[in-house]
């Protein structure tokens, strides 16, 4: 085991856990052809017979790399894929890394009697472990991200996607140039995100709020205590992401109307998981929609409608940003909350027509955005709600997996 097979391993690790193919695909790449990669034109390609650099293996870990890159852009690809990726990626870690072995050290292991207990072994399982982990990790920040920007409206999925996929890209090259320096600062990158997330979570229980009634700890944003069903004496307003705002609330009803566009429980604001519009919440038991009611729900996204459509107008006066700022606030206060209610599974052909209105009006907004403004937002707030209330009206309103749109 040389230093160099080290930190090639470690340093594969966190590529491997960021996307199960392209850093596959970049050491096939590698291997076959190193004179494509600029300082490494003398190394010697690994012999063509070797599994790794046949041309289909490459073709098809190219191809997979591609609809990887493609495919995490769209939100649904992602969710799909979410769960088994953390099982993926690990798979990929090690049978890159075994082909490699299988390749470069097979002399090597046969010399050594005691290959069986070959080091390398052992780093290879923790490294796949290790890879696991990390892609799990990942996978719950992703899922944070994704409560802030539920439908990517402020583009915090696409970005980070791009971001993933440039340090997979970064982190290969700067490993093969100069491999010490990759390790060490992914793993400074690593263990600062660690940190902070420590952080962040330590800071979410700090915000919890105790029952005077029974002990429980509850959500800064509870109107009643998920345990004993209190009312809460301090209930803090929750803001457009769903974070703590400093102020109390004054207005209970209308608090809980911002939950439920939340898709949070009115009671004890924990975040609902399905997206059906009457179910119990999952910590207090509390009927979604009993109260308030749907029809009050639909009244109280009514009248931010109204206010919004007539802001629209005012501000499309200016050109381009004015038809900009009001497509974003439509979508986060108007569209969301309806659409968090609503599975996501669009057919491809409504989602270029959307794609396609958007666009016409966004060109018309350039110069006549109080016309394109006010017009976008009435349009999709009647399809949107048109949506929403067709789910009100069903008796019972089967999980989202049935009713795929
Ligand atoms: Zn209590
Ligand atoms: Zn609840």
């Amino acid at each position: 085991m040389s230093i160099v097979q080290i930190i090639t391993i470690i340093g594969s690790i966190p590529l491997f856990s960021l996307r199960t193919f392209l850093p596959a695909f970049l050491t096939a790449l590698l291997l076959t052809y190193p004179d494509y990669f600029p300082g490494l034109e003398d190394v010697p390609p690994v012999p063509e017979d070797a599994f790794i650099s046949r041309n289909w293996v490459l073709i098809v870990l190219g191809s997979l790399s591609l609809l990887e890159i493609i495919g995490d852009k769209s939100t649904e690809v992602r969710n799909l894929l979410k769960n088994a990726e953390t099982y993926l990626k690990p798979i990929s870690f090690l049978a890159i890394n075994l082909s490699l072995l299988d390749e470069s050290s097979v002399d090597v292991l046969q010399e050594v009697q005691w290959a069986a207990f070959d080091p390398l072994w052992i780093l290879l399982a923790f490294g796949t472990l290790f890879v696991h982990w990390l892609a799990t990790l990942r996978k719950d920040f992703l899922d944070f991200l994704e409560s802030i920007d539920e439908d990517d409206n402020l583009f915090i999925g696409k970005i980070t996607s791009w971001i993933e996929d440039s340090l997979v890209l970064f982190g290969f090259l700067l490993l093969i140039w100069t491999g010490i320096l990759m390790v060490i600062l992914y793993a400074t990158a690593i263990t600062f995100f660690v940190f902070m997330r420590k952080r962040y979570n330590k800071k979410l229980e700090k915000q919890k709020l105790k029952c005077p009634a029974c002990g429980e700890k509850n959500l800064p944003f509870a109107v009643k205590c998920r345990n004993c069903k209190q009312l809460q004496p301090q209930i803090y307003s929750i803001g457009i992401f769903g974070e703590k705002k400093k102020n109390l609330v004054s207005n209970i009803q209308k608090h809980q109307l911002n939950l439920i566009s939340h898709r949070k429980c009115a009671e004890c604001g924990n975040k609902l998981n399905s997206t059906r519009l009457f179910q119990n919440c999952h910590f207090c038991g509390n009927a979604h929609f009993q109260s308030p009611t749907v029809k009050e729900f639909i009244k109280y996204q009514d009248k931010k409608f109204y206010k919004l459509a007539g802001l629209s107008f005012l501000i499309g006066f200016v050109p381009v940003i004015g038809f900009l700022t009001s497509a974003l606030m439509a979508n986060i206060y108007l569209f969301s909350p309806y659409r968090r209610y609503i599975s996501k599974g669009t057919s491809f052909l409504t989602k270029i027509f959307i794609k396609f209105i958007t666009f016409l009006f966004f060109i018309i907004g350039i110069a006549l955005g109080f016309i394109a403004a006010p017009a976008y937002i009435v349009l999709r707030y009647y399809i949107w709600k048109k949506k929403f209330t067709s789910r009100a009206s069903k008796p019972h309103n089967f999980p989202s997996s049935v009713e795929k749109v």
